[in-house]
């Protein structure tokens, strides 16, 4: 059920609504929009008897939502999320396309930083990488955990990145929170229902990756877990699937942009990284991305990836990510994005979170 508010209610009559809304043992999410406010009921069993909210001032209408998800719908909301960071200018799902990237494992301080450094001054204005990672193998490196968490604030504090960063259970989540600017759930996750709903408790915005074989409707739904909690700063994120294709590790789905984009507000980004497993498709990948609509990408970089402790294999070197950026600008325009300007220094340190 969906409560659309009229052009001019007052915050008053929003907050009368939701009350009504909790009172009836509902959950409200009120959603503003650029015309209007739309609050949406979940915690229903059944149907909600529309009558009484319709009766309140400030109501325009009320809606039954068909789909299975309402919160990630642009029913509830018509226009594009942009996710905001205090103290920065990155946005995500704005014009400026968020350019995201970094190793695939923070593995030392030095390691992090020769690759920010690197990222950052191509244009980069978010910093990726693992400190906890769910690798096929019990017995691959596993990641930093809490030490590679303290390094990336590290590299946020000296560049000026915003960080991401993935959970991989409750216990990872807690700590993210308190170190990065986004927390990543894994496509080995994407149906973690009970860490979906943890994340949705969070303060900080999530991007959700694509399960390996998920439908648009199940990732949609993912999103939507998140959303249900009350956190409404999410990103999805296609990183491939799985299929018969073997020449590449995974098939990246770009028809899945446009797709999502019809049915949600919320940005997507596109990761050509764990997309393709292949450091020669990656470039090419990204053009596609952006010229498909993507909000952004996520870019896996290592200095010296034949030594990387995971993904070394699909890992630009940061002479390619220059590359990469400069044709990712030339695009950009044709789609009416931006791209942050590269700089000659890394940026100036912004601290406040
Ligand atoms: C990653 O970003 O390094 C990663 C493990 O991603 P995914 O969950 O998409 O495999
Ligand atoms: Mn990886």
């Amino acid at each position: 059920m969906l409560v659309v508010m009229q052009a001019h209610a007052s915050e008053e009559q929003v907050r009368a609504v939701c009350q009504k809304i909790e009172s009836l043992g509902y959950r409200a999410h009120s959603i503003p929009g650029a015309e209007r406010t739309a609050i949406g009921i979940t915690g229903n069993k059944g149907e909600v008897e529309a009558g009484t909210l319709e009766e309140m001032s400030g109501v325009q209408e009320v809606i039954r939502v068909t789909k299975p998800y309402k919160l990630v719908s642009r029913d509830i909301k018509s226009e594009n999320t942009v996710v905001r960071f205090a103290g920065s200018d990155a946005t995500i799902g704005g014009p400026e396309l968020a350019i995201m990237a970094g190793p695939c494992a923070i593995e030392s301080r030095e390691q992090a930083f020769a690759i920010a450094e690197r990222v950052s001054r191509a244009g980069a204005r978010f910093f990726r990488g693992g400190a906890y990672k769910p690798r096929t193998s019990p017995y691959s490196f596993q990641g930093l955990a809490e030490e590679g968490l303290q390094i990336m604030a590290e590299v946020r504090e000296n560049f000026g990145l915003r960080t991401i960063t993935e959970a991989i259970d409750h216990e990872s989540l807690d700590l993210v929170e308190q170190y990065a600017d986004i927390i990543q759930i894994g496509a080995r996750n994407m149906q973690n229902y009970s860490l979906l709903r943890r994340a949705g408790r969070s303060k900080c915005p999530v991007m959700v990756k694509r399960g390996m074989s998920a439908t648009l409707e199940e990732f949609l739904m993912a999103a939507e877990y998140v959303m249900s909690e009350g956190n409404y700063n999410v990103i999805l994120c296609e990183r491939g699937i799985r299929t018969f294709a073997d020449h590449t590790r995974n098939t990246l789905d770009l028809s899945v942009v446009p797709a999502v984009q019809r049915l949600s507000h919320l940005p997507i980004i596109v990761d050509p990284s764990q997309g393709t497993g292949k450091r020669n498709k990656v470039t090419p990948l990204s053009r596609a991305a952006i010229a498909v609509g993507a909000d952004g990408l996520i870019i896996e970089v290592h200095h010296e990836p034949d030594k990387a402790m995971s993904d070394g294999m699909q890992s630009l070197y940061p002479d390619q990510f220059d590359e990469l950026m400069a044709q990712v600008r030339q695009i950009a325009p044709v789609v009416g994005r931006t791209v942050a300007v590269a700089s000659a220094k890394p940026p100036a340190v912004v601290s406040e979170r």
